[in-house]
Protein backbone atom coordinates (compact mmCIF):
# COMPACT_ATOMS: atom_id res chain seq x y z
CA UNK A 1 0.00 0.00 0.00
CA UNK A 2 1.24 3.42 -1.10
CA UNK A 3 0.92 6.35 0.99
CA UNK A 4 1.22 10.30 0.48
CA UNK A 5 1.86 12.28 3.39
CA UNK A 6 1.30 16.15 3.02
CA UNK A 7 3.06 18.20 6.06
CA UNK A 8 5.15 21.34 6.06
CA UNK A 9 6.16 20.63 9.81
CA UNK A 10 9.21 18.89 8.93
CA UNK A 11 9.35 16.84 11.85
CA UNK A 12 6.16 15.87 11.94
CA UNK A 13 6.71 14.76 8.16
CA UNK A 14 9.48 13.05 9.11
CA UNK A 15 7.49 10.97 12.15
CA UNK A 16 4.66 10.18 9.97
CA UNK A 17 6.84 8.71 7.13
CA UNK A 18 9.19 6.78 9.72
CA UNK A 19 6.18 5.61 11.25
CA UNK A 20 4.30 4.29 8.05
CA UNK A 21 7.50 3.10 6.68
CA UNK A 22 8.28 0.68 9.66
CA UNK A 23 4.45 -0.09 9.38
CA UNK A 24 5.04 -1.64 5.84
CA UNK A 25 3.54 1.39 4.05
CA UNK A 26 5.90 2.73 0.80
CA UNK A 27 5.04 6.36 1.41
CA UNK A 28 5.84 9.68 -0.52
CA UNK A 29 5.52 13.42 0.81
CA UNK A 30 5.14 17.01 0.12
CA UNK A 31 5.66 20.28 1.88
CA UNK A 32 3.63 22.16 0.70
CA UNK A 33 -0.28 22.88 -1.27
CA UNK A 34 1.10 22.46 -4.82
CA UNK A 35 3.01 19.66 -4.46
CA UNK A 36 1.38 17.82 -2.82
CA UNK A 37 -1.87 18.23 -4.79
CA UNK A 38 0.41 17.32 -8.26
CA UNK A 39 1.03 14.05 -6.43
CA UNK A 40 -2.34 13.32 -5.49
CA UNK A 41 -3.39 13.83 -8.99
CA UNK A 42 -0.58 11.99 -11.32
CA UNK A 43 0.09 9.11 -8.60
CA UNK A 44 -2.11 6.12 -7.33
CA UNK A 45 -2.66 6.20 -3.85
CA UNK A 46 -3.78 4.08 -1.50
CA UNK A 47 -4.58 6.95 1.09
CA UNK A 48 -3.51 10.42 1.65
CA UNK A 49 -2.41 12.24 5.03
CA UNK A 50 -3.39 15.89 4.78
CA UNK A 51 -2.37 18.61 6.67
CA UNK A 52 -4.91 21.73 6.68
CA UNK A 53 -2.66 24.43 6.71
CA UNK A 54 0.00 24.30 4.69
CA UNK A 55 2.06 26.78 2.26
CA UNK A 56 1.27 27.77 -1.24
CA UNK A 57 -2.21 25.84 -1.21
CA UNK A 58 -4.22 25.23 2.03
CA UNK A 59 -5.54 21.72 2.73
CA UNK A 60 -9.01 22.44 2.24
CA UNK A 61 -8.50 23.57 -1.72
CA UNK A 62 -6.54 20.73 -2.19
CA UNK A 63 -8.61 18.20 -1.21
CA UNK A 64 -11.86 20.02 -2.91
CA UNK A 65 -9.79 20.05 -6.32
CA UNK A 66 -9.08 16.36 -6.00
CA UNK A 67 -12.46 15.50 -5.09
CA UNK A 68 -13.70 17.57 -8.31
CA UNK A 69 -11.27 15.29 -10.58
CA UNK A 70 -12.71 11.86 -9.03
CA UNK A 71 -9.47 11.21 -6.93
CA UNK A 72 -11.50 9.33 -4.79
CA UNK A 73 -8.37 7.56 -2.14
CA UNK A 74 -9.04 7.66 0.90
CA UNK A 75 -7.86 11.18 2.83
CA UNK A 76 -7.02 11.77 6.63
CA UNK A 77 -6.72 15.34 7.47
CA UNK A 78 -4.47 17.26 10.21
CA UNK A 79 -6.10 19.92 12.12
CA UNK A 80 -5.34 22.03 14.65
CA UNK A 81 -6.40 21.15 17.69
CA UNK A 82 -8.74 23.88 18.80
CA UNK A 83 -10.03 24.19 15.34
CA UNK A 84 -13.28 22.64 14.99
CA UNK A 85 -14.36 24.69 11.87
CA UNK A 86 -11.25 22.67 10.11
CA UNK A 87 -12.94 19.65 10.94
CA UNK A 88 -15.84 20.63 9.43
CA UNK A 89 -14.99 22.22 6.32
CA UNK A 90 -12.50 19.33 5.84
CA UNK A 91 -15.05 16.42 6.59
CA UNK A 92 -17.46 18.40 3.93
CA UNK A 93 -14.46 18.78 1.05
CA UNK A 94 -14.16 15.01 1.06
CA UNK A 95 -12.14 14.05 4.04
CA UNK A 96 -12.89 10.54 5.24
CA UNK A 97 -11.21 10.90 8.54
CA UNK A 98 -9.60 13.55 10.78
CA UNK A 99 -6.63 13.66 13.64
CA UNK A 100 -6.12 16.84 15.78
CA UNK A 101 -2.90 17.57 17.18
CA UNK A 102 -0.65 16.87 18.92
CA UNK A 103 -1.94 12.84 18.41
CA UNK A 104 -0.09 9.87 19.57
CA UNK A 105 1.23 7.76 16.11
CA UNK A 106 -0.65 4.60 17.45
CA UNK A 107 -4.04 6.20 16.42
CA UNK A 108 -2.95 7.42 13.37
CA UNK A 109 -1.90 4.07 12.19
CA UNK A 110 -5.15 2.18 13.30
CA UNK A 111 -7.40 5.02 11.41
CA UNK A 112 -4.52 4.57 8.35
CA UNK A 113 -5.68 0.39 8.60
CA UNK A 114 -8.97 1.25 9.16
CA UNK A 115 -9.35 3.89 5.80
CA UNK A 116 -7.15 1.47 3.75
CA UNK A 117 -9.33 -1.67 4.76
CA UNK A 118 -12.68 0.19 4.66
CA UNK A 119 -11.32 1.40 0.74
CA UNK A 120 -10.61 -2.27 -0.16
CA UNK A 121 -14.35 -3.42 1.52
CA UNK A 122 -12.93 -4.98 4.28
CA UNK A 123 -14.67 -4.55 7.45
CA UNK A 124 -12.53 -6.66 9.89
CA UNK A 125 -9.15 -6.16 10.73
CA UNK A 126 -8.19 -10.18 9.59
CA UNK A 127 -8.12 -10.93 6.21
CA UNK A 128 -8.39 -14.47 4.99
CA UNK A 129 -7.67 -16.07 1.21
CA UNK A 130 -8.31 -20.16 1.90
CA UNK A 131 -5.41 -21.08 4.48
CA UNK A 132 -3.97 -17.75 4.74
CA UNK A 133 -4.88 -15.38 7.01
CA UNK A 134 -3.24 -11.73 7.27
CA UNK A 135 -3.58 -10.06 10.60
CA UNK A 136 -3.36 -6.04 9.39
CA UNK A 137 -3.00 -4.75 12.97
CA UNK A 138 0.52 -6.95 14.01
CA UNK A 139 1.38 -7.45 10.33
CA UNK A 140 1.92 -10.97 11.15
CA UNK A 141 0.81 -14.02 8.48
CA UNK A 142 -0.49 -17.32 9.22
CA UNK A 143 -1.41 -20.21 6.88
CA UNK A 144 -3.22 -23.12 8.09
CA UNK A 145 -2.50 -21.50 11.80
CA UNK A 146 1.28 -21.46 11.34
CA UNK A 147 3.05 -18.39 11.51
CA UNK A 148 4.85 -17.86 7.92
CA UNK A 149 8.06 -15.30 8.13
CA UNK A 150 7.87 -12.88 5.70
CA UNK A 151 10.72 -10.23 4.45
CA UNK A 152 8.84 -6.75 4.38
CA UNK A 153 8.70 -6.70 0.59
CA UNK A 154 6.90 -10.08 0.67
CA UNK A 155 4.53 -8.69 3.10
CA UNK A 156 3.44 -5.64 1.03
CA UNK A 157 2.88 -7.73 -2.09
CA UNK A 158 0.74 -10.08 -0.03
CA UNK A 159 -1.02 -7.57 2.10
CA UNK A 160 -1.92 -5.96 -1.75
CA UNK A 161 -2.70 -8.89 -3.18
CA UNK A 162 -4.87 -9.96 -0.32
CA UNK A 163 -6.74 -6.73 0.28
CA UNK A 164 -7.76 -6.98 -3.47
CA UNK A 165 -9.06 -10.39 -3.43
CA UNK A 166 -10.82 -12.07 -5.82
CA UNK A 167 -9.60 -9.64 -8.59
CA UNK A 168 -6.95 -9.44 -10.88
CA UNK A 169 -3.99 -7.23 -10.05
CA UNK A 170 -1.43 -6.47 -12.60
CA UNK A 171 2.34 -6.36 -12.59
CA UNK A 172 2.02 -2.66 -13.03
CA UNK A 173 -0.70 -2.05 -10.41
CA UNK A 174 1.89 -3.83 -8.07
CA UNK A 175 4.85 -1.98 -8.53
CA UNK A 176 3.06 1.11 -8.66
CA UNK A 177 1.49 0.59 -4.93
CA UNK A 178 4.19 -1.06 -3.36
CA UNK A 179 7.22 1.08 -3.93
CA UNK A 180 7.63 4.96 -3.49
CA UNK A 181 8.31 7.55 -6.45
CA UNK A 182 12.04 7.38 -5.44
CA UNK A 183 12.58 2.98 -5.49
CA UNK A 184 13.97 1.90 -8.80
CA UNK A 185 11.14 0.49 -10.71
CA UNK A 186 11.62 -2.97 -12.33
CA UNK A 187 8.69 -5.49 -12.53
CA UNK A 188 10.52 -8.31 -12.91
CA UNK A 189 10.99 -8.02 -9.15
CA UNK A 190 7.55 -8.27 -8.70
CA UNK A 191 7.43 -11.93 -10.18
CA UNK A 192 10.71 -12.96 -7.88
CA UNK A 193 8.46 -11.80 -4.82
CA UNK A 194 5.77 -13.83 -6.26
CA UNK A 195 8.51 -17.12 -6.58
CA UNK A 196 9.66 -16.57 -3.02
CA UNK A 197 6.01 -16.42 -1.41
CA UNK A 198 5.06 -19.31 -3.46
CA UNK A 199 7.83 -21.03 -1.48
CA UNK A 200 6.92 -20.00 1.71
CA UNK A 201 2.63 -20.67 1.09
CA UNK A 202 0.95 -23.16 -0.51
CA UNK A 203 1.34 -22.95 -4.12
CA UNK A 204 -2.05 -22.77 -5.53
CA UNK A 205 -2.73 -19.22 -3.00
CA UNK A 206 -1.71 -16.64 -5.72
CA UNK A 207 -2.82 -17.52 -9.21
CA UNK A 208 -1.08 -16.54 -12.15
CA UNK A 209 -3.79 -15.13 -14.98
CA UNK A 210 -1.73 -15.45 -18.12
CA UNK A 211 -0.95 -12.14 -19.53
CA UNK A 212 -3.04 -10.10 -16.82
CA UNK A 213 -1.41 -10.61 -13.66
CA UNK A 214 -2.21 -12.12 -10.37
CA UNK A 215 -5.15 -13.01 -8.27
CA UNK A 216 -6.02 -14.71 -4.64
CA UNK A 217 -9.26 -15.70 -4.25
CA UNK A 218 -11.98 -14.25 -2.05
CA UNK A 219 -11.23 -14.79 1.55
CA UNK A 220 -14.74 -15.72 4.07
CA UNK A 221 -14.66 -12.38 4.87
CA UNK A 222 -15.33 -10.36 1.62
CA UNK A 223 -18.33 -8.11 0.73
CA1 LIG B 1 0.95 22.99 8.77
Amino acid sequence: MRILVVEDDKDLNRQLVRALGDAGYAVDTAFDGEEGHFLGDTEPYDLVILDIGLPKKDGISVLEQWRRSNRVMPVIILTARDRWSDKVSGMDAGADDYMAKPFHMEELLARVRAQVRRATGHAKSEIECGPVRLDTKSSRVTCNGQQVKLTSHEYRLLAYLMHHSGRVVSRTELVEHLYDQDFDRDSNTIEVFVGRLRKKLPTDVIETVRGLGYRMGPGSDAV
